[in-house]
């Protein structure tokens, strides 16, 4: 099977807004919009992945 391009969400750092966006995986290290609030801020490489099983 092929790997679709996935898609990571991400929480818009507006703590007046707080929406969750979703962007493409591609995006990480770019800078997105929130549609909600139209904050500028960028995608850390590095997602919070909300994964259970942690080190
Ligand atoms: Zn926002």
């Amino acid at each position: 099977m092929s790997t679709p391009a996935k898609n990571i969400r991400i929480m818009c750092p507006n703590l007046k807004c707080r929406s969750i966006l979703v962007v493409p995986e591609t995006a990480r290290g770019k800078n997105v919009k929130c549609s909600n609030c139209a904050t500028l801020f960028k995608i850390p490489v590095t997602a919070p992945t909300p994964s259970p099983a942690g080190r």
